[in-house]
């Protein structure tokens, strides 16, 4: 099949593709349900259509993959390919411009925004990551003064 977009557009299309349903979005996605948390995907409504979005929770969640999202601390978001440098440190610099952009406008509705790094849900540190995120969760629901159904 053709590849009927420039190389920028091409890039950009894949960097949608990577971005829903990777492997450390899923394994989000099937911790919290098995832990009680209803969640509901990609909700177009809201700023960035967050990866997941916990309504009782006035929670949204990003998974990101660390290179696409320019993570500072580790490696994976830090090392450009060889090739076209200057390119990628510029695609990925706008990628960090727009995440910070779409937390801002969720935080200003009123949403708390949590990010998960791909290299937290590498399987050393899985396990450790998603407690975290358990546990958090379950302050913000304290402080919110719900109930737990
Ligand atoms: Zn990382």
């Amino acid at each position: 099949m053709a590849d009927i977009f420039d190389p920028e557009k091409r890039s950009y299309v894949m960097s949608r593709v990577k971005s829903k349903n990777t492997k450390p979005e899923m394994l989000v996605r099937s911790f919290l349900p098995a832990n009680g948390f209803r969640y509901r995907l990609h909700d177009k409504r809201l700023p960035g259509s967050p990866d997941i979005v916990l309504k009782k929770y006035g929670v949204v969640i990003f998974v990101n993959g660390c290179f696409w999202h320019g993570h500072k601390a580790c490696k994976d978001g830090t090392r450009l390919p060889e090739t076209r440098r200057e390119w990628w440190k510029a695609k990925i610099d706008r990628n960090k411009k727009r995440d910070l952009r779409k937390i801002a406008d969720l935080l200003s509705l009123g949403w708390q925004v949590i990010t998960v790094w791909g290299c937290e849900l590498k399987p050393k540190k899985r396990e450790a990551t998603l407690v975290q995120l358990a546990e958090t969760l379950r302050n913000v629901l304290k402080k919110r003064g719900a109930s737990l159904d």
